[in-house]
């Protein structure tokens, strides 16, 4: 099965269902490419060839592009798996979790709302903002506004790299004009 991914802020926001991300995998593969259903187990660029786990062995190539993408794993923060387990606690980040989310913004009725970038390598680092433009769009629409609360290690919105030309648009900019 193939997701696209970046659709599951729209299902944590309750715009779009999880099934409507959802391809099977051989119709999204370009046409032209073998598919080849084995998992990589080592590379060995000396000799230009990598091995498979199942009985293809091993495949030569000229090029190889590795874009194995990344692992969230959920058991390296102390009771996380558990937590995911009931109400309330939710993530956007896996199509097992994604569905929680928007019974989660439609239970919020006062308090706090606090959204947070993590300080580790992430998918997406738009993906906790635009949940939380989602929720505040989404509550406006039901009842008044809650406190938003934004939490970024960063003092900028999205990274950048020395020498880039993007504008020096902040974070504390960017939330204000979302009353965040
Ligand atoms: C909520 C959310 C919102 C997002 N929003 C955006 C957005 O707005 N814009 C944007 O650009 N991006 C966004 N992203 C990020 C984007 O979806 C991901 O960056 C993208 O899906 C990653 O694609 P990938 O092919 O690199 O990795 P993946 O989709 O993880 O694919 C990697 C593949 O490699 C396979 N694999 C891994 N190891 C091996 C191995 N040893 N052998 C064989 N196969 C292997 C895996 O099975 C998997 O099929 C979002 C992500 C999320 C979760």
């Amino acid at each position: 099965m193939h997701y696209y991914q970046p659709l599951w802020t729209l299902v944590g926001a309750g715009i779009k269902d999880l099934p409507s991300t959802a391809r099977d995998m051989s119709s999204v593969m370009p046409k032209g490419v073998d598919w080849i259903k084995d998992y990589c187990t080592e590379v060995d660029p000396k000799n230009n060839s990598i091995r498979l786990a199942g009985a293809a062995g091993s495949i030569k190539y000229e090029y190889l592009i590795v874009a194995a993408g990344l692992n969230i794993d959920w058991d390296k923060i102390e009771g996380l798996t558990e937590a995911l387990e009931t109400p309330g606690v939710c993530s956007n980040y896996s199509p097992r979790t994604v569905q929680k989310t928007f019974s989660a913004i439609e239970n919020l009725k006062n308090g706090n709302a606090i959204f947070t970038f993590p300080n580790s390598p992430v998918k997406c680092p738009g993906a906790p903002q635009k949940i939380m433009y989602l929720t505040d769009a989404h509550l406006r629409k039901v009842r008044t506004v809650l406190e938003f609360l934004y939490g970024n290690k960063q003092y900028i919105v999205f990274n950048r790299t020395e020498g880039d030309q993007m504008s020096p648009f902040t974070t504390t900019q960017h939330c204000r004009s979302y009353s965040v």
